[in-house]
């Protein structure tokens, strides 16, 4: 009998469709084709390649209403976000489609000869990727990784495989050969594992937890394949007196609550110095209200449910009675794993809500006197992935975002990914770095060649 993955509507907890799941064989079957399909694609002449990522880009803005949707039902998030996500897939593989036509490589004078360098594919990528930006985070990935030459096997979260089927099927209506584009849904300690084991795969582009990533690391020592790793977080967002703190306290809520605070980039931590903690609370307070919790095919939900009844259950233990619940936001009834907004005030630096990754839409508030505190209580993390800064002053804003452990930093906004500028984590939020022009040398690598001309 063919095994099935059930994948289930959050807002509805009803069944959307059953798919296969693949374990191990299947992994192998996607790996072989991955490397049958290697040789011709790498060999594709750059401006042909060039052109596919386009027409690829191209099928995702013509069906993004459809990908859009397919996302908001199976990962519980707002339409809206949705459309924006499916914007930034199209928008990554024509940023990386410019690359096959630049030049990749140097010439180093030496004696004798010409050296100069290459970059060149790596071969087979496995791509390991979570429930909280589906087909986005896929596509970080995708677009670099095929820019580069290489072919790929992709393995989607259990909850959400969806969004990354559909694109399957698109990317060979694009023109790509079979083969050069393999998604296996399936279970990440059966499938995933394989693929992080599987010797004929070069490399593991991983998102997802901290717990998973470590597992995934030292797995992979054992073929030493090359490893990048998007992890957890526990951002701090900073906020200083002399902000412009309404507009702090207004951007708040979506950099905790966007995506229902299933973002590891999500600033969770609200670190504010003490003098302007009331008039925060006060302006945070109807920001919350304002959020509007609910179906996310509704054009005006600003977060959806929870992904599942396990992970609310988890979020839910944050919350509990001993909690210093502040504001509470609204979220409805009934079916659908909900939770409704939560920001806690004052929490201590060592509670365990402070501390660990909660991924739902709880907020801490955290007191602080002075810069030298705010540092150090931003670092006092496990984590480095993202954060904001919020002052008026220029000098201490570029102090401060130097001295924070973090991979992406925002001063005064709380936004943190652009297709142009590279993304990535430090500490245990992973290494490595997506987007931008750097995230093509983690999918290739560089050969030296030397061309002996007799010259003296
Ligand atoms: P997860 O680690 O449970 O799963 C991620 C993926 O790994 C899934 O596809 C899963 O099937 C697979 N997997 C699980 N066990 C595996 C194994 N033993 N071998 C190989 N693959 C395995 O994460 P999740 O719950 O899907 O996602 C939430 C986590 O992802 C959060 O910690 C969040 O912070 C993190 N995340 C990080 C980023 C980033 O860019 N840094 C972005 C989004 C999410």
């Amino acid at each position: 009998m063919t095994e099935t993955l059930r994948v289930i509507e959050p807002a509805t907890e009803q069944l959307i469709e059953e798919v296969p799941s693949g374990g191990p064989e299947a992994i192998d079957a996607a790996v072989d084709a991955a490397r049958r399909a290697f040789p011709a694609w790498r060999a594709v002449a750059p401006a042909d390649r060039a052109r596919l990522l386009r027409r690829i880009a191209d099928l995702v803005d013509e069906h993004r209403e459809e990908l859009a949707r397919l996302e908001a039902r199976n990962a519980g998030k707002p339409i809206a976000d949705a459309r924006g996500e499916m914007g930034m897939v199209a928008d990554v593989f024509r940023y990386y489609a410019g690359a096959p036509e630049r030049p990749n490589g140097e010439t180093i004078p030496v004696a004798g000869g010409q050296a100069f360098t290459v970059r060149e594919p790596l071969g087979v990528v496995g791509l390991i990727t979570p429930w909280n930006f589906p087909l986005a985070i896929a596509a970080w990935k995708m677009g670099p990784a095929l820019a580069a030459g290489n072919t790929l096997v992709l393995k989607p979260a259990e909850l959400t495989p969806l969004t990354a089927l559909r694109f399957e099927r698109l990317a060979l209506e694009a023109g790509l050969p079979p083969g050069v584009v393999n998604v296996v849904a399936g279970p990440g300690e059966t499938a995933g594992a394989r693929l992080v084991e599987h010797p004929g795969v070069a490399k593991i582009a991983f998102t997802g937890s901290t717990a998973v990533g470590t597992t995934i690391a030292a797995r992979a020592a054992a073929t030493l394949k090359r490893v990048t790793l998007e992890l957890g977080g526990k951002s701090a967002n900073v906020v200083f007196a002399d902000a412009d703190v309404e507009a702090a306290a207004a951007a708040a809520p979506a950099a905790v609550f966007g995506n229902a605070g299933q973002d590891c980039c999500a600033r969770s931590r609200i670190l504010v110095e003490r003098p302007v903690l009331g008039d925060f609370l006060a302006a945070l307070e109807p920001a919350v209200a304002a959020v509007r919790v609910g179906d996310p095919l509704d054009e005006a939900t600003q977060m959806g449910p929870l992904i599942s009844a396990a992970h609310r259950e988890r979020v839910a233990s944050y919350v509990g009675d001993d909690a210093p619940v502040a504001i509470r936001g609204r979220a409805p009834d009934g079916p659908g794993f909900w939770f409704a907004p939560a920001v806690l005030c004052p929490v201590d630096p060592d509670d365990r809500a402070a501390r660990e990754e909660i991924f739902g839409p709880v907020a801490c508030v955290i007191p602080f006197d002075g810069e030298a505190e705010a540092v150090a209580l931003a670092n006092d993390t496990t984590y480095g992935l993202s954060g904001s800064i919020w002052t008026r002053d220029g000098a201490r804003a570029l102090r401060v975002a130097r001295a924070i452990d973090t991979g992406v930093l925002s001063i005064n906004s709380n936004t943190s990914v652009r297709v142009s500028t590279p993304f990535g984590g430090v500490k245990r939020s992973g290494y490595g770095r997506e987007l931008g022009p750097r995230a093509l040398e983690a999918y290739s690598e560089v050969k030296s060649i030397y061309y002996a001309t007799g010259a003296a």
